[in-house]
């Protein structure tokens, strides 16, 4: 069978292709640029398997039409994630929700497409205006409740980005129960997704994704920060949960966090400070903190249990997540 998958050169779908390529699935990846596709070609030693299609607006209408064609199913993950954005409406809500919309008529308008997996986010599901809400387990059932007028205004980018994925999520559901199309919709929510990066995913750490860029933030810190986020997900348990999404025939017309526990920055700074692992001159740089000190008592949780029964969900460790990572990003930073 042949997949397309968008954003290709991102650090999630880097994950994605190479598990769906060791899984013997033909794969059409999307990027923005002729340098991308290159890059991506390269970042899977040219597999046979691969090929790249350059889409440079996933806003603009059929802009996916070409690059569908012949593909039986789509993981949709081209969409931006960052704090750094200045014209909410323009960088994250407007790509977000009409690059779904794209990808949903683009596959109904492809005959051989059998199912649409979108990769949503914690961020659909958590509502902020409860707080940490210790008493609070999230499921599948939680949905975030901001609006577009939200996202648009929001004071801070974390709300804007919070509205784009609720948004685009929606977006989704209301294009199948709309236009009932010949495909299915599964809907992936992870958390902050951590691990080391596919081999020349990024140049130098200046072009960091933003989840690994919170693991990151530890070294040199004056101290350990209070932690905003407090989900994980692992970058292949995620990229292995897309494949088992694609072939469960059971997940269709589901919705699922894909979520591997809690973490916060003490914990991460214990375990880099824990692991022989871990470089030394990157254990000097960082904090200590109250090692031991946890989080975990005084925040939200979320219950994994419908994506562990039903996509196989792994559970790897967080050190074992976090210190390839560390030492990954530890040797780009001295060669660039
Ligand atoms: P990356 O930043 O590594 O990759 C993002 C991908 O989306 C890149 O291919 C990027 O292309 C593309 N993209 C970004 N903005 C646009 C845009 N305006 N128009 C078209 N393409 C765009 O991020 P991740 O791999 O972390 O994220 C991938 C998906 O997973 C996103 O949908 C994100 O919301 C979702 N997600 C991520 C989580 C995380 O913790 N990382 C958690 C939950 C969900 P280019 O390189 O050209 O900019």
């Amino acid at each position: 069978a042949t997949v397309l998958v968008t954003g290709a050169n991102g650090f999630i779908a880097a994950h994605c292709v190479a598990h769906l390529l060791q899984a013997n699935f033909k794969v059409v990846g999307t990027v923005r640029s002729s340098a991308k596709a290159a890059a991506v070609l390269q970042m899977h030693f040219n597999h046979p398997n691969l090929r790249l299609e350059i889409v440079p607006d996933v806003t603009t209408e059929s802009c996916f039409n070409a690059a569908v064609k012949g593909c039986d199913a789509v993981l949709h993950l081209a969409a931006p994630f960052g704090y750094a954005y200045k014209d909410f409406e323009e960088e994250l809500l407007l790509p977000s929700i009409n690059g779904t919309l794209a990808i949903c008529e683009a596959a109904s308008q492809e005959e051989s497409v059998q199912r649409v997996v979108l990769t949503s986010s914690f961020a659909s599901v958590y509502d902020a205006s409860s707080g940490l809400n210790p008493e609070k387990t999230y499921t599948e059932e939680d949905w975030c409740p901001l609006t577009y007028e939200d996202g648009k205004n929001a004071a801070i980018t974390p709300v804007a980005y919070r509205a784009s994925k609720v948004l685009a999520e929606k977006t989704a559901w209301d294009f199948v129960e709309e236009r009932n199309p010949k495909w299915d919709l599964v809907t992936l929510c992870p958390g902050m997704v951590f691990g080391a990066l596919l081999p020349g995913t990024i140049e130098s750490l200046e072009h960091l994704n933003t989840s690994n860029a919170i693991v990151w933030s530890l070294i040199d810190a004056k101290s350990v920060p209070d932690t905003k986020a407090p989900i994980w997900t692992s970058a292949t348990a995620l990229a292995a949960a897309h494949t088992s999404a694609l072939v469960t025939a059971a997940a269709s017309g589901e919705r699922f966090l894909v979520t591997n526990g809690t973490y916060d920055f003490q914990e991460l700074a214990d375990i880099i400070h824990a692991s022989s692992d871990t470089p030394v001159n990157i254990k000097m740089r960082v904090p200590k903190g109250e090692s031991g000190r946890r989080l975990a008592e005084s925040h939200y949780k979320v219950d994994n249990r419908k994506g562990l029964k039903a996509l196989a969900l792994e559970e790897p460790s967080l050190e074992s997540t976090v210190i390839p990572l560390i030492k990954q990003l530890a040797e780009l930073e001295t060669i660039t």
